[in-house]
């Protein structure tokens, strides 16, 4: 599975332009799967019916898109004007190299060099310009156009234990779906959906779920890993996420409240088959597809397991691989024994 998580990776999809990323999904599921669907804004909606064993529509999904920049415009000189798509922080992009346009035209971010720039500490988004070569305007309007995205141009590595690379929010989720959709029938129909736009507003979740209209949802995200020295005035400040303390059940986040029956299946059917879990600390902002597809319809009882990832909305993200390959696991213990009794309420 490492090698579909490179592929994916590797793929380009900042959000509205999934089309690279939905191409590699269909590809690895169409054989898993008894039905599989696109609707109108993109998302894939794929159906493995289940035994029959239990009466359940369970939406489960993973955003296909990624965080990353538009061209804006161009300066006389040939630089490019962009702007972000998604959550960025702008002081992280200085130097990085990015991909840019659907031909993947290799530029890098430039910004004042620092002898000229000496008392300067913030990065407006708006001072930065690309630069991929061109000798002036002219030449970079016929190589890229307004509109393009703009990716991290950032290889997937394998560093031992942990794996480092781009867009992991949320092609780590992404393969973990498919790895279960490649793997047994679950009690309950399954419908997998591999969402667009999530980074910009959860919007193909929450039409996917309209029209599923599911008993109850899973999303398979990452989340942030903030284990970097803590600040030495506050010993106590809690961490998001530890990495390689297995994938992090969401309890709360700014976006949602998961479902506390949800998370007790989680929490003993991962004690049941012995895989690490943790909790995602609450107080923590930040919204995932869950809080989109838990508000649709009549109200769908939703709960996110996310694999931490260090560095993550940035050029070069690390994940541990046995955090990665549990989420699939706990999903799958909890999906094998998840039939209607789980939501009774007393
Ligand atoms: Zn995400």
């Amino acid at each position: 599975m490492i090698e579909v998580l490179r592929e994916l990776s590797e793929a380009v999809g900042v959000s509205g332009e999934e089309g690279e990323v939905r191409a590699l999904i269909l590809k690895h599921i169409r054989e898993h799967v008894d039905d599989v669907q696109l609707d109108a804004l993109g998302n894939v909606i794929a159906l493995k019916r289940g035994t029959g064993a239990a009466k359940l529509r369970v939406m489960a999904a993973a955003h296909m898109d990624e965080v990353g920049m538009m061209v804006m415009g161009f300066d006389s000189d040939g630089m490019i004007r962009f702007s972000a798509v998604g959550g960025l922080d702008a002081r992280i992009l200085p130097g990085v190299r990015v991909w840019v346009g659907p031909d993947k035209i290799p530029g890098v971010i430039a910004w004042t060099p620092i002898h000229l720039n000496k008392d300067q500490d913030t990065v407006p988004i708006d001072r930065l310009r690309i630069d991929i070569g061109a000798a002036n305007r002219d030449a970079a309007q016929k190589a890229v156009s307004r509109g393009d995205r703009i990716a991290f141009a950032s290889p997937f590595e394998e560093l031992g234990p942990t794996v480092r690379g781009k867009a992991f929010d949320d092609r780590a989720g992404c393969a973990s779906l498919i790895r279960l959709v490649q793997g047994e029938r679950f009690p309950f129909d399954l419908y997998a959906v591999f969402t667009v736009q999530e980074e910009v507003g959860l919007r193909g979740a929450r039409a996917a779920a309209g029209r599923i209209q599911p008993d109850v949802a899973f999303v398979l995200e990452t989340t942030a890993c903030h284990d970097l020295p803590q600040d030495p005035d506050e010993p106590d400040q809690t961490t998001i996420t530890r990495l390689g303390n297995g994938p992090a059940i969401t309890v709360a986040d700014h976006s949602m409240v998961s479902d506390p029956r949800l998370v007790r299946h989680l929490v003993r059917a991962g004690e049941a088959a012995g895989i690490p879990h943790q909790f995602r600390s609450p107080q923590h902002a930040g919204g995932t597809d869950a809080g989109a597809i838990h508000r649709t319809g009549v109200g769908v009882p939703s709960v996110v397991v996310a694999t931490p990832c260090r560095y993550i909305h940035g050029p070069y993200a690390i994940m541990s691989v046995a955090d990665w390959e549990n989420q699939a696991a706990l999903l799958r213990a909890a999906w094998e024994t998840l039939d209607e009794r789980v939501l009774a309420r007393a």
